[in-house]
């Protein structure tokens, strides 16, 4: 039998967003009884890793304004962000890094003491609030004392969450693995925060932590709930060759330049205005393009194609000071001192801008677009949509924060609906059961495959490096759909050889394996569906953005026969109308 554990509501994720959302929870009613699961240790969420910034607009006597946070943001968007989200965004984000800075938050100085803020790519002013380059980790350092502050709270480390269960379009609770017996619990509740993060995993290259599986994602679609917009993977232009670690855009930021083999800048030649600040898309294509015209470097071990970026000009004490992180990750890993030697980069994937569906209070949508009672998604995993088509570097942290707050201050009042209605916890039996034979039977089942999960891990992601990159085409995304596919196989035939029930990370392991396979499968699909290149989603087949038939939303459901069944929603647009991008 699962056990069953009752709280008001679940929050599923202890990144940023969770955080911030179980905060507004407990300022809103501290009565409301809340649950923050997380697959690891609370702090070791992928947020402790955001390095650059945080975008909001603090001074407006200097000349900053929301007006071009907004504008900036729906450029960069590719002019697929809904305009309505954008404008809500811009005017809540200066707040949270107000409210972070009562709470504590560490962040960089001005010389007057004031909050310090630096350029970022796409951003027309430098409005990116940083703490050094470890700004992230601080973030969650800050949130986490605040949530402290307030008791009737309960946190489950390692409770690895396999599904959401939802009846009668209303959320009911979700199924999750305690790690460290291998039991199943049902967490009940009124109300769920999913908050799971990205999936920048799915990819070999990657600045994401292992942990980006895109759970999340996969668990939506398997209760129903479609994906937006999965075709929009991000990819920034300097993950340090050859591990893959991010290079933060402070870098840039700070006035660090991309150079090619021949000692050149040649952003001159893609964005003359903005250069190496031009937004990731344009820069990550740019270097692709002088790789792909021999004006690269190759790794000697790897064989990785790179460029240069190049920080000596900055100086030892600009570089310590404001940049100590990529000084250490870069001796650390690729054996070189910025100080001395520029530094080896190439678009690393880094950000999943694709979701679940939600509307603009982060409410989950069902295929019918209608509201699925109960349920909001906060942070990375939530396509509400603010990034559209390409992110902004230091706008997705602000995203985390603002969308965090919105969607626990509304689960707060509606949980204090149904209580005062009297509402009572309902047990889907059928679902959990059926969700319980779906994990136990891969434990239980004696056979021992000859399909190791590690392999096909490594499989998806060498799919994804190679034919769903920067630069994308007819024929190598149908050769990856069909590798896929044959994939998706092998993860039903593939079981842990591990039988045992305490810590089985094989298991985890290949949960998340189906999971991968899942999202790979509908980013692929959905890259081969939209016949236009748009943001950081490039056809070279199709070069040009096609406004006419492509200025709308994709939503994403897999069928049960593995078959992807796209539908549409169209963008929203209040202010600005699209015009062909330029930096
Ligand atoms: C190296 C790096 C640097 C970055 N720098 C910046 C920056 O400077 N500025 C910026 O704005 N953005 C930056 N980003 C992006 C930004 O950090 C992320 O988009 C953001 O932190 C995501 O936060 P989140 O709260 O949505 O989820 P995450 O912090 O990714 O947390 C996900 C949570 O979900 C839990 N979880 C997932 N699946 C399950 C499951 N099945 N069961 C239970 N729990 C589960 C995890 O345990 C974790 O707690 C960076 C990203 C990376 C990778």
């Amino acid at each position: 039998m699962v056990e069953v554990v009752d709280h008001d509501i679940i929050i599923v994720g202890s990144g940023i967003a969770g955080l911030r959302a179980a905060i507004e929870i407990k300022r809103q009613d501290p009565s409301i009884d809340v649950a923050v699961i997380s697959k690891v240790q609370l702090m070791r969420s992928h947020s402790v890793s955001a390095e650059g910034g945080t975008a909001a607009v603090l001074y407006t006597e200097e000349g900053d304004n929301i007006v071009s946070h907004a504008w900036d943001t729906i450029k960069g968007s590719d002019f697929l962000a809904d305009q309505d989200v954008v404008w809500m965004f811009v005017k809540y984000a200066p707040s949270e890094i107000r409210q972070l800075e009562r709470w504590g938050m560490p962040w960089s100085r001005r010389p007057d003491g004031r909050i310090a803020q630096r350029p970022f790519g796409g951003h027309a002013f430098p409005r990116a609030c940083y703490a050094a380059d470890k700004t992230g980790f601080y973030e969650m350092q800050t949130l986490y004392g605040r949530l402290l502050g307030f008791d009737n709270w309960t946190r489950y480390d390692e409770y690895y969450v396999t599904s959401i269960v939802i009846e009668d379009n209303s959320f009911r609770g979700v199924t999750a693995i305690d790690m460290s017996s291998g039991e199943m619990v049902f967490f009940r509740a009124y109300a769920g925060i999913i908050a799971t993060g990205g999936a920048g995993r799915l990819y070999k290259f990657t600045t994401y932590a292992y942990t980006a599986t895109g759970d999340g994602l996969a668990m939506a679609m398997r209760a129903g709930i479609p994906l937006k917009d999965m075709e929009f993977v991000q990819f920034h232009p300097t993950g340090l060759v050859p591990s893959g670690i991010l290079i933060t855009e402070g870098a840039r930021g700070e006035g660090g330049h991309l150079l090619n083999a021949k000692g050149e800048r040649f952003m001159s030649r893609y964005a003359p205005k903005a250069m190496e600040l031009a937004p990731r898309d344009v820069v990550s294509r740019a270097i692709m393009t002088e790789i792909k015209e021999g004006r690269g470097l190759k790794e000697e071990y790897t064989g990785l194609e790179y460029v240069l970026l190049d920080l000596r000009h900055l100086g030892e004490e600009k570089i310590t000071q404001r940049l100590p992180a990529v000084r250490e990750v870069s001796i650390k890993h690729a054996g070189i001192d910025p100080v001395e030697e520029p530094i080896p980069i190439r678009p690393a994937a880094h950000y999943t801008m694709g979701g679940i569906h939600t509307n603009k209070y982060y409410q989950v949508l069902s295929t019918e677009n209608k509201w699925v009672k109960g349920l909001w998604a906060a942070g990375e995993v939530a396509a509400a949509s603010i990034h559209g088509a390409n992110r902004l570097g230091s706008n997705s942290t602000t995203e985390c924060l603002v969308s965090g707050m919105i969607a626990g201050h509304q689960a707060a009042q509606y949980v204090q609906k149904l209580k005062k209605e009297g509402a009572q916890l309902e047990t889907p039996r059928e679902e959990i059961e059926s969700e319980e034979k779906r994990v136990y039977d891969k434990l239980l089942k004696t056979e021992t495959s000859n399909v190791s999960v590690y392999d096909i891990r490594e499989e998806i992601r060498t799919v994804m490096d190679r034919y769903v990159y920067v630069f994308r085409d007819e024929e190598g995304l149908k050769t990856a759909l069909r590798k896929l596919r044959e994939i998706r196989s092998l993860v039903e035939k593939s079981y842990p050889e591990d039988k045992s029930r305490v810590y089985n990370t094989d298991l985890i392991m290949s949960l998340e394996a189906a999971n991968m396979a899942d999202v790979a499968y509908v980013v692929t699909q959905s890259a081969l569906n939209r016949t236009e290149s748009r943001g950081a989603h490039y056809r070279i087949d199709y070069p040009r953005r096609d406004d006419e038939n492509w200025l709308k939303h994709t939503l994403a459901i897999l069928t049960r026969e593995g078959e992807v069944q796209f539908s549409y929603i169209p963008v929203t647009i209040t202010t600005w109308k699209p015009i062909e991008r330029k930096y």
